[in-house]
């Protein structure tokens, strides 16, 4: 059976977190972030401090040496506090460390890890393409083999940090005239290489984590870019896909619980025809099922973060939880702007931030329908 207790080392790590949230990145902080479109970068090197990321890396390379459940935790309480928070995390922990260390050489692990778990690099992914969405494998953007190392030449879309992030993680055609999954690589090229060129994508929601539009060309990066085997490129992608499902399942998780905790403070405070909107039932309900929601979520999170603990297959349960997770998200989020109505829809409000964010969940990472693609193919569909 899996064990609910949640460890006395993790529960001090979430108090922790508590007071460090609370400190480095209070509400009012988010909701001046989020107006100017800035990235509390330096929430990093804090939570690198801390320990935070270096919790699922092996101790020979400088971690913590802890499982993926506690990482799990982490986020979860990190977006309890702030999206942002737990989204940062993920771009050094899962798309830089936990690539690293499933498909990296020894000499990329070794020069990368120590950076990254002290917050001091984080990594871009650079998959989509604008021919490219679901259907990853329809990436055009090719690298060439030159004397020593590969040239790149094509485009990405809507990468997230490509602007600040000191590595990209660029999917690249490297078989010329290869289809679909095959004959793709992962070039890991420093953002400073020449013939790179970026622009921000304005978008509704999501403020704190800039878009970009990636130009590629000429690109020269060397030999020691090649991220894992030549030509395997999806399947080391694959090999990560649990993790950043699994984060971005905690992140809607720690967010829906703060919509429901919002939801229900101010349906205790706000007062209509003599009495508090909570006391009316159809208020009640609603908050019930949402809690609900959040509940169910987390049970198949935690269920996830065990099965990936304890190196079992998860291929259906990452696609289930990332897909509850992220439409419980938007479901807590919908409804928490009922119940708080005009209160909700001022921009100074939380919950306005989150529902707006919670729209980037049901697609970002791979959308429902193609969760559910995967979850009937699991089922022999
Ligand atoms: C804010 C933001 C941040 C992002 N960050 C990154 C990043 O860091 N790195 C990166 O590489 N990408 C990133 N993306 C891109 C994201 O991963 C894609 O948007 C996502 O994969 C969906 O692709 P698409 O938008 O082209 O939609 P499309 O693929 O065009 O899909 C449109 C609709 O068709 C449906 N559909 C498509 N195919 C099928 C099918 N076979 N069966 C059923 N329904 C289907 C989809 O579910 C969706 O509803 C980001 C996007 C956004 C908006």
């Amino acid at each position: 059976m899996i064990d609910f207790e949640i460890p006395e080392e993790d529960g001090a790590l979430l108090d922790a977190i508590d007071r460090m949230m609370a400190r480095e990145f209070p509400p009012q902080a988010y909701r001046e972030a989020e107006a100017r479109h800035e990235t509390p970068w330096h929430l990093l090197p804090v939570m690198g401090e801390m320990g935070l990321l270096a919790l699922p890396f092996p101790q020979e390379y400088g971690g913590l040496g802890k499982d993926w459940r506690s990482a799990a935790l982490v986020q979860e309480r990190l977006a309890q506090h702030a999206g942002i928070a737990a989204t940062l995390f993920n771009s050094a922990v899962t798309f830089g460390g936990m690539s690293l260390i499933s498909y990296g050489s020894e000499a990329q692990k070794r020069k990368l890890l120590p950076p990254m778990m002290q917050g001091k690099i984080w990594f871009s992914l650079g998959l989509t393409e604008s021919g490219a969405g679901s259907d990853a494998g329809g990436l055009i953007t090719s690298a060439r083999r030159i004397d020593g190392g590969w040239r790149i030449n094509g485009r990405k879309t809507w990468i997230s940090h490509a602007g600040t992030a000191q590595y990209l993680l660029v999917a690249c055609r490297t078989e010329a005239g290869s289809k679909g999954s095959r004959g793709v690589s992962m070039l890991l090229v420093p953002r400073e290489t020449p013939g790179i060129s970026m622009t921000v994508i304005p978008k509704v929601g999501q403020n704190c984590m800039p878009s970009w539009d990636i130009g590629l060309q000429d690109v020269e990066v060397g030999d020691d870019a090649l991220m894992g085997e030549a030509g395997q490129g999806f399947k080391h992608l694959m090999s990560t896909l649990h993790y950043s499902r699994a984060g971005q399942a905690a992140n809607s998780v720690g967010q829906a619980q703060r919509a429901v905790n919002l939801a229900v403070q101010h349906a205790r405070e706000r007062h209509q025809f003599g009495q508090a909107i909570g006391s009316f039932q159809v208020i009640q309900h609603r908050l019930a099922d949402m809690q609900m929601r959040v509940n169910q979520a987390r049970l198949l999170l935690y269920q996830l973060a065990w099965l990936i603990a304890t190196g079992r297959p998860c291929r259906l349960e990452a696609a289930q939880t990332k897909l509850v997770a992220s439409e419980t998200f938007q479901y807590v989020t919908r409804h928490g702007m009922q119940i708080l109505a005009s209160a909700g829809y001022a921009m100074e409000s939380e919950m306005q931030r989150m529902w707006r964010d919670a729209g980037l969940f049901t697609f970002g990472e791979g959308s429902s329908e193609m969760q559910r693609n995967i979850i009937a193919k699991e089922m022999g569909l």
